[in-house]
């Protein structure tokens, strides 16, 4: 029996072959393609040649590519279409890929040519990529135990392997969790409240439910957060963010109150074997802030503004909620049940009037229009390529040359998918193949979660649904247009506070009147959005900011917080979270939805442990960056466009991050324009 994972992938643009891969295929395969990467390291280290740029460092980067894309599909079937059959294989190969990792970044030989090459980087005459891919080589090995004494190193790698179980265990226990919830609506007097898109999403869970007369609302975000804004039932509201906050809390198999813990030892011991004294300190060594002091010095900038912002935000919440005679004190499941009718009443902005002019089709050509004039790509729809579930879109995508990758669009919430937003890829563009191989394309997925809407009606979008489509699509693009030699510093490879400065300002063009006017049109009498309510929107674009703020900076500086911990006693999450909310003064009614028992950007995997500030680090090169097209005089003007190309969306890791900011802009960015973009420049509004 020959195994669809090993044999060739025939696909359209090297596509898995979805239709013929068995969850059983995946254990041999991973094993398969492990010892092959292996094979491939010894002959590298074996070579009896000196070593040499293209022997060592660019046949590293070549080597693997099987275990590559088998791990790729992997980790997207199990993020966006799992189950528990899968589930199971991927709770038994985490720490194997883990051990195999070790194997890797711990092959002496290996790494004593690299090394080497890394002593003579000045003399050996490499150009600017190469160079950047030595040092990105050799920092890998180091951080992952290469120059560690061998018991040391064995140690590391039990702590890896382990870490990686716990993260895994982390992800599952957040979807059980998030499964095993739902709040049935059974009567009008359930709905009150509730508009009529809030109504037809929770009808459709309801169907894929199979509950036939009633409606649901899940743990979802485009579910639960609709729903915490506008229903009239204060004790549904209580009882959703209740269950909303407490996943990962509620005791038994899917309890990540030990599992966090756990990962929080493992991860002190990490550091310790690098000789940091914290987890965030070896963390934030490998990033543009470099310090501790740099990402709490920026942090404090948004906080206390934010913080005073917030405590006249409420104010007016309990004005609004005294004048309709209910209760004065804004508990966390109220907030946004408040602002929005606050929000009603100040900017005459009612989310069921904005919603019909954000129907998902229109707003995802808007993206790809955008990405069109500013980059001169363009996305064909190939509706006869079946991939691993009826609702993803399939493009391809082209350039001035041809097709340069292919984009993967699956934007609907469904009980197989983790939630959140997402881009993955299944493979990155490189132009490492061997002799005469062509450049390998891009294939790159968007994972949103919006609520489908019923059969026959459009799905209507918020507009911050509509901004994170926009957002993934930002993300989408830094793989797409990715223009690099080595996959190492392919598209979005590249130094995590500088990985959210394309997604995010691609959010940019979204807030554009003239996009809007062209895209933004109501879906059943296809009239452009108004111009008053452009204008209302963007008048609106500061409200609740202080809210948005300061839950954003808690979750960041508890992140920060607790992988800065210097003993390595287990921790009690909930009552270091508690402690950590308390001495920061988070106002009260605010809450945070981002516990960390089920906060998975720093649990799930390491990309985002002590890195939860990255959005707003990169944020201060967002809004900066977006002032160049503002001074330019042209949102899509062509030669701030091709710049935007050059150095930042087609640069991958191929350039230091700082360095293609400033040949982005001319110079470097500075905090102002980000604390405008969040209103926290501005005196506080009193009306
Ligand atoms: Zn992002």
């Amino acid at each position: 029996m020959t195994n669809p994972l090993l044999a060739p992938w025939n696909g359209p643009v090297g596509l898995p072959p979805f239709a013929e891969v068995r969850v059983e295929h995946f254990a041999p395969a991973f094993a398969e393609a492990m010892r092959e990467h292996l094979v491939e390291l010894d002959a590298i280290a074996a070579s009896p040649d000196a070593a040499t740029f293209d022997n060592t460092i660019a046949a590293f980067d070549r080597a693997g590519r099987s275990l590559a894309r088998i791990g790729a599909l992997f980790g997207n079937l199990t993020s966006s279409e799992t189950s528990p059959a899968l589930q199971a294989v991927e709770r038994e190969m985490a720490p194997l890929v883990a051990a195999h990792d070790s194997r890797v970044y711990n092959h002496a030989a290996l790494f004593a040519r690299i090394d080497a090459l890394h002593a003579e980087r000045d003399r050996i005459g490499l150009d600017g990529e190469q160079r950047r891919v030595l040092e990105r080589f050799h920092l890998d090995f180091v951080r992952a135990g290469a120059k560690l004494a061998p018991a040391e190193q064995e140690r590391h790698a039990v702590v890896m392997q382990r870490l990686a179980e716990l993260t895994t265990r982390f992800g599952q226990n957040v979807l059980a969790d998030e499964n095993a919830f739902q709040l049935v609506l059974e009567s009008e007097a359930d709905l009150a409240g509730l508009p009529p898109f809030v109504r037809a999403a929770a009808r459709q869970a309801a169907a894929e439910r199979g509950i036939a007369d009633g409606w649901v609302v899940t743990l979802s975000r485009s579910h639960i957060v609709p729903f915490l804004t506008f229903s009239e039932r204060r004790d549904l509201r209580e009882a959703a963010w209740r269950a909303w906050t407490r996943r990962g809390e509620h005791g038994g198999a899917s309890d990540n109150r030990p599992v966090a813990a756990e990962i929080l030892q493992l991860r002190l011991e990490q550091a310790r074997l690098h000789g940091h004294a914290s987890y965030a300190c070896f963390a934030l060594s490998d990033t543009m802030a470099q310090s501790q002091a740099a990402v709490t010095a920026l942090l404090e900038q948004v906080w206390q503004p934010a913080r005073a912002r917030a405590e006249d935000e409420r104010e007016a919440l309990v004005a609004m909620a005294r004048s309709r005679g209910e209760n004065a004190t804004i508990e966390p499941w109220d907030w946004r049940f408040y602002a929005e009718k606050v929000r009603q009443v100040r900017f005459e902005l009612d989310e069921a009037e904005v919603k019909p002019y954000f129907p998902l089709e229109s707003m995802v050509a808007a993206a790809f229009d955008c990405a069109a004039r500013l980059f001169g790509i363009s996305f064909v729809a190939r509706p006869d390529i079946a991939v691993y579930h009826p609702d993803v879109q399939v493009y391809e995508v082209h350039g001035e040359a041809g097709a340069i990758g292919l984009f993967l669009h699956d934007n609907f919430a469904r009980p197989t998918k983790r939630s959140g937003a997402w881009m993955s890829t299944y493979r990155l563009q490189s132009k490492n193949g061997g002799a005469g191989e062509a450049a390998v394309l891009p294939i790159v997925v968007n994972n949103n979660n919006f609520a489908k809407g019923a059969p026959g009606a459009p799905t209507l979008l918020s507009f911050d649904d509509a901004r994170t489509l926009f957002h993934e699509f930002g993300h989408g693009l830094h793989g797409l247009l990715s223009n690099v030699r080595y996959e190492r510093l392919s598209g979005t490879n590249v130094l995590r506070d500088f990985v959210e400065l394309p997604s995010q300002l691609f959010e940019h063009w979204l807030e554009e009147p003239a996009v809007l006017k062209r895209h933004a049109r109501h879906w059943q009498t296809g009239a452009p959005i108004p111009d008053a309510l452009i204008e209302r929107l963007q008048r609106a674009r500061h409200f609740n900011q202080g809210f948005e703020t300061v839950r954003y900076a808690a979750s960041a500086l508890v992140d920060m917080a607790v992988h800065a911990r210097t003993t390595s006693e287990p921790v009690d999450v909930v009552a270091f979270e508690r402690a950590e909310l308390d001495r920061l003064g988070l106002p009260a009614g605010v809450g945070v939805n981002h516990r960390l028992v089920h906060f998975q950007h720093l649990f799930s995997g390491s990309a985002y442990a002590a890195g939860y500030y990255v959005y707003l680090w990169a944020e201060v090169l967002d809004a900066d960056g977006y002032e160049a097209f503002v001074e330019a005089g042209d949102p899509f003007h062509p030669e701030v466009a091709r710049r935007l190309a050059r150095f930042i969306y087609s640069a991958g890791n191929s350039i230091e991050p700082g360095a293609a900011y400033r040949a982005f802009r001319g110079r470097a960015a500075g905090p102002e324009p980000m604390l405008r973009q969040r209103g926290l420049l501005e005196p506080v509004a009193t009306s």
